[in-house]
C-alpha cells in the first residue's frame, strides 16, 4: 500500500480512551478494576489505558471459550462457512488496514513503513491463507487387517490460549489465531501489556466478520494474566511467543496443571556470515544493516551478529558503520523513517546498559552507542566490535539496535562462531559460491538460512525455533495441526 502522510496525521492524534476486554462477542468491564496506562514510544505521553485483567476477568474468557466450543457455534460450522468467516475477517484487516497501522505504530513504535505491511498486511494473508487450508485436510484410514476399519480422525483442540509480545502484535496474533480458528478451536488471547491495541480491534474485527460470540476473546493484562490463562485446566493448547524465561515458566504451568502442550516461539541471536565472494560489498552492507535496525532490531530473526571473513574484514566494517550513520531514526508515524522508536523506556534502559556492558567488557563501539535525546524512546544505531565471542553483546539477545561484529578465517570458523550461542532462531549467509552456499544451509543451527538475503518470509514456510529458540513453529499449513488433536475409530467390519 502507498502510503500517504497526510492520511496518517489525520489518524495519529485519534483519542482512545479507556480500552475494555473483548469476551464473549462484546467489550467488558474488568471484575478486579485495575488498570494500566498505554505510553506511545514514540512521544513518551500517554495515549490510552488498559484493564489489568484480574483472575476473574481471565476466567470470565476462558468460560466463554469453552461455552461457544463446547455449543458447537464455530467448532461445528460446516468448513465452507468458517472458511467464508475468515476470508471476510481478511477483508476487513485490509479494509482498516491504515487505521490499524497507525494505531499500531502509536502503541510500540515500529516505524510505519514497515508496520503497514508486517502488522494489517501479513495479518490479512495470515486469516487468507489458513481460510484457504482448512477444508483442504483430510483424515485418514490405516492399513489394518481385514475386517477392521481404522479411521483417524483430526479434531479441534478445544480453547487454545495464546500469549503474545510486542513487536509485531498483529502478525503474531494472526499467526497463532488464525490457524487455531481454522481448525474450529475457541481462542484468548492475551497481547502484550506493551502493545494490545490492535489485537482488540482484531478482536472487534472478527466479530463484524460473523465469528459467533465466545469464539475469539482478547484480555489484555501483565504477565500474571497469562499465568492464568498458563494454569488454567480448561486450557487445551497453550501458543506462546516471547523470551524463553517466560518460555520456561509456562512449561512448569503446564506440568502444574492438565499437561496441554505449549508451544514456544522464542528469541533468538542470529548470525549474518559474510564472506569474502558475497558480490557488492556496500549492497551486501546495506541490506545486512537493514536486517538489524529495521524496526530498530525489536525483530527476533534480527540478524544480531554479523560475521565477516579477514579479506573484506574493514572494508566491510566501514560500509556497515556508513548504513548505521545514515538510517534515518525518527518519528514512527513519519513515511521516512527508516526506524522508529524503542518499545518501551525499559527496552531503552536495556539498550544503554549494553553499551555499557560491552564497553566494560573491552569491546569497541564502532557506531551509535547512545539514546537520541528527543520526546519518546530512541537509540541509535550501534555496531560494536567484539572482543570475544564469549563477550555479552554476541552471547545474549538485546532486542534493540545493536549489532555485534566478528571476524572469521574460513568457513570452518565461520560454521563454529555462527552456531555457538544457545540460540538458533534464524541465520545469513552471504557467498556467490553455490556449494558453499548449500554447505552452510546444512550445518548451521538455525530454523532458517537466508542465502544472499535476510528476512522476507511468507506464511507458506514455517518459522521454526532450533535449540533455545523454541520447540515448536508458526506459519505453514502445518501449523494447524499444532490445535488438532487425533482420534482412532477403531471399527469391526466383519
Ligand atoms: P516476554 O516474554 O517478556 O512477554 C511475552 C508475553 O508473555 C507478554 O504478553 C507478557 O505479558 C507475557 N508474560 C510475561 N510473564 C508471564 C508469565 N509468567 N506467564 C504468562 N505470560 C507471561 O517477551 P516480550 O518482551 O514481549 O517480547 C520479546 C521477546 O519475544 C524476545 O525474546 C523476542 O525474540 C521474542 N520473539 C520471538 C519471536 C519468534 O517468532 N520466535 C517473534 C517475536 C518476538
Amino acid at each position: 500500500m502507498a502510503l500517504d502522510q497526510t492520511r496518517i496525521d489525520a489518524l495519529r492524534d485519534r483519542p482512545l480512551g479507556d480500552m475494555k476486554n473483548f469476551i464473549d462477542g462484546e467489550w467488558r468491564s474488568s471484575a478486579g478494576g485495575d488498570r494500566m496506562d498505554v505510553t506511545s514510544p514514540g512521544t513518551g505521553a500517554p495515549i490510552a489505558t488498559l484493564i489489568d485483567s484480574s483472575e476473574a476477568d481471565v476466567e470470565t474468557a476462558i468460560a466463554a471459550a469453552r461455552r461457544s466450543f463446547e455449543a458447537g457455534v464455530w467448532s461445528r460450522m460446516a468448513p465452507a462457512q468458517r472458511k467464508a468467516t475468515l476470508f471476510r475477517l481478511a477483508a476487513l484487516i485490509e479494509r482498516d488496514a491504515l487505521e490499524l497501522a497507525v494505531l499500531g505504530v502509536r502503541d510500540n513504535g515500529t516505524e510505519i513503513s514497515m508496520a503497514i505491511g508486517a502488522e494489517p498486511g501479513s495479518a490479512a494473508a495470515t486469516f487468507r491463507f489458513y481460510a484457504e487450508a482448512l477444508d483442504k485436510m483430510n483424515g485418514d484410514i490405516t492399513p489394518t487387517a481385514p475386517g477392521i476399519l481404522s479411521l483417524i480422525h483430526r479434531e479441534a483442540a478445544g480453547v487454545v490460549g495464546a500469549i503474545v509480545p510486542w513487536n509485531f502484535p498483529m502478525m503474531i496474533g494472526a499467526w497463532k489465531s488464525a490457524p487455531a480458528l481454522a481448525a474450529g478451536n475457541s481462542v484468548v488471547l492475551k497481547p502484550s501489556e506493551a502493545a494490545s491495541l490492535t489485537l482488540l480491534k482484531l478482536a472487534e474485527l472478527a466479530s463484524e466478520a460473523g465469528v459467533p460470540d465466545g469464539v475469539f476473546n482478547v484480555v489484555t493484562g501483565r504477565g500474571s494474566a497469562g499465568r492464568i490463562i498458563a494454569l488454567s485446566n480448561d486450557v487445551d493448547v497453550l501458543t506462546f511467543t516471547g523470551s524463553g524465561a517466560v518460555g520456561r515458566q509456562l512449561l512448569h504451568y503446564a506440568a502444574d496443571s492438565n499437561f496441554k502442550p505449549v508451544h514456544l516461539e522464542l528469541g533468538g541471536k542470529s548470525p549474518n556470515v559474510v564472506f569474502a565472494d558475497c558480490g557488492d560489498l556496500a549492497a551486501v552492507a546495506r541490506q545486512s544493516a537493514r536486517a538489524i535496525f529495521a524496526n530498530s532490531g525489536q525483530v527476533c530473526v534480527a540478524a544480531s551478529r554479523l560475521l565477516v571473513q579477514d579479506a573484506i574484514y574493514d572494508e566491510f566494517l566501514t560500509h556497515i558503520c556508513a548504513a548505521a550513520d545514515q538510517t534515518i531514526v525518527g518519528d514512527p508515524l513519519s513515511v521516512g523513517s527508516q526506524s522508529g522508536a524503542i518499545g518501551t523506556a525499559a527496552q531503552l534502559e536495556k539498550n544503554s546498559a549494553f553499551v555499557e556492558r560491552a564497553r566494560q567488557a573491552g569491546d569497541k563501539v564502532l557506531a551509535g552507542g547512545d539514546p537520541i535525546s528527543a520526546e519518546g524512546f530512541y537509540f541509535r544505531p550501534t555496531v560494536i566490535e567484539a572482543s570475544s565471542e564469549n563477550s555479552p553483546i554476541v552471547q545474549e539477545e538485546v532486542f534493540g539496535p545493536i549489532l555485534s561484529v566478528q571476524r572469521f578465517r574460513d568457513e570452518e570458523e565461520a560454521v563454529r562462531l555462527a552456531n555457538s550461542t544457545t540460540y538458533g532462531l534464524a541465520s545469513g549467509v552471504w557467498t556467490q559460491n553455490l556449494s558453499r552456499a548449500h554447505r552452510m544451509v546444512e550445518r548451521l543451527q538455525a530454523g532458517v538460512v537466508h542465502v544472499n538475503c535476510y528476512g522476507g518470509a511468507d506464511i507458506t514456510a514455517p518459522l521454526v525455533g532450533h535449540k533455545q529458540s523454541g520447540n515448536g513453529f508458526d506459519r505453514s499449513f502445518a501449523a494447524i495441526e499444532k490445535y488438532q488433536k487425533r482420534k482412532t475409530a477403531w471399527i469391526r467390519t466383519a
